[in-house]
Order: structure tokens, then C-alpha cells, then sequence
């Protein structure tokens, strides 16, 4: 079936309302049902999620998903401070996302050969100057230089206009209301 594909799809899923990494990791889960090598990267990411848990525990028992999933995270545990950027917290976000889009996604691409490419957040990383828009630009494009070109994902509640511009599909995510708002805190189960 993929042997006929032959172009890169790009998704963008952005905007204020919940669920566009929820979207990103469903269609990374439906590509794995349709046999995809697929790879996640989750930018400005480090903590557990049950997403993670679930993929994670599913490749260990099922023979058929071992080798046809990457999943990276990368970042610091502290929350960048927007009112501190330039400080070190942000500086270590931003070796990290250097760090792979220069050197480990490339590799990555040639090596492991992912069919789908999920870069979960990098929208905001973009946002926050962590990845220069060129850079994330230019990282989406160079999937279509790859010998076999993956399909590519980006989520953040913010991504830049240019990085929409490149994009096949943008879908934009409202808030119409959100226990967040009651709660104020991430719940597990539901949010990680
Ligand atoms: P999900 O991961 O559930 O699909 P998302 O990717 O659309 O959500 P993000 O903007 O990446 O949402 O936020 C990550 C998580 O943080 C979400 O699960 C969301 O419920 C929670 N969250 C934290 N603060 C807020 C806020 N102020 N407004 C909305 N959601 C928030
Ligand atoms: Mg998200």
C-alpha cells in the first residue's frame, strides 16, 4: 500500500482548545494499524503520559509493532517563563530542539524510515523562539527530500501563519469551555 504513496501530507492541529496532541497520537495509532513506521517527537515534553504508557506497553507485547515506533521526548521539567527567555531554562529547550531537528531527526528519517513524523508542540516551541520558524519550516520541507517521504503532523496551541501556509490540512481547535479553568491542574487520564 505504501508502496504507491509518493507525497508528503503535512497536518497542522493548532489553537486553544484541547485535544490536538489527543488528534496527533490518534492518527499516529491508525497508521500503526495500517502497518506505518511512525515516529513522535514531543518537544518541550519529558513528563509521563498515559499515551505514552499505553504505545509503550502495546510494542513490548505485540511482535508486529516492534521496530515500527520511535517515540522521543526532549526538554527541561521546568515550564519555559515567557517573561525569562533567554534565561536557562530556555537555553536548554533550545539545545534540545536544535540538538534533534539538526542531528537526530535527519538521521532518524534516513535511517528508520518513518512513514509518519508527529512533532508534537513544535508549534509552540516556534512560538516561544525555542525553534526558529526557517529551522521548523525547513525541517518540515526536508521531509520531501527523503527518499521516501513521511507524512508530518505538527501540534501546538500556537503555530506561526508560514508554518500553516506550507501545511495540506490545518485544523483549528476552539475552547468553548474547560474544566481547566475549575480545576487548574492537568488530570491524569484526561490530560496526560
Ligand atoms: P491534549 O493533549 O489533551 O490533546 P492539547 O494538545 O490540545 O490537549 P495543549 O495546549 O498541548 O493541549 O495542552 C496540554 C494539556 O494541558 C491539555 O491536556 C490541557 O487540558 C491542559 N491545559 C493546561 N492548561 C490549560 C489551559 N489554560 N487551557 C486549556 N488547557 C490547558
Ligand atoms: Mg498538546
Amino acid at each position: 500500500m505504501f508502496e504507491v504513496r509518493c507525497c508528503l501530507m503535512l497536518l497542522v492541529y493548532y489553537g486553544k482548545g484541547k485535544g490536538k496532541t489527543t488528534a496527533a497520537i490518534g492518527t499516529a495509532i491508525r497508521a500503526l494499524g495500517r502497518g506505518w513506521r511512525v515516529l513522535i517527537a514531543q518537544f518541550m515534553k519529558v513528563w509521563e503520559t498515559g499515551e505514552r504508557n499505553f504505545v509503550k506497553e502495546l510494542v513490548k507485547r505485540c511482535d508486529q509493532l516492534k521496530g515500527r515506533v520511535v517515540w522521543i521526548n526532549f526538554g527541561t521539567k521546568e515550564f519555559i517563563n515567557p517573561n525569562d527567555l533567554g534565561g536557562e531554562v530556555f537555553s536548554m529547550n533550545v539545545a534540545y530542539a536544535y540538538g534533534f531537528l539538526k542531528y537526530v531527526l535527519p538521521e532518524l528519517l534516513r535511517d528508520f524510515r518513518p512513514d509518519l513524523v508527529v512533532l508534537d508542540e513544535l508549534g509552540v516551541a516556534v512560538h516561544l523562539n525555542v525553534v526558529d520558524e526557517s529551522t521548523a519550516i525547513s525541517s518540515a520541507r526536508r521531509f520531501s527530500g527523503s527518499t521516501k517521504p513521511p507524512h508530518a503532523i505538527i501540534t501546538g496551541r500556537y503555530v506561526p501563519r508560514p508554518l500553516r501556509e506550507v501545511a495540506d490540512l490545518v485544523t483549528k481547535v476552539d475552547e468553548e469551555k474547560h474544566y481547566f479553568r475549575v480545576v487548574g491542574e492537568a488530570l491524569e487520564g484526561l490530560d496526560l
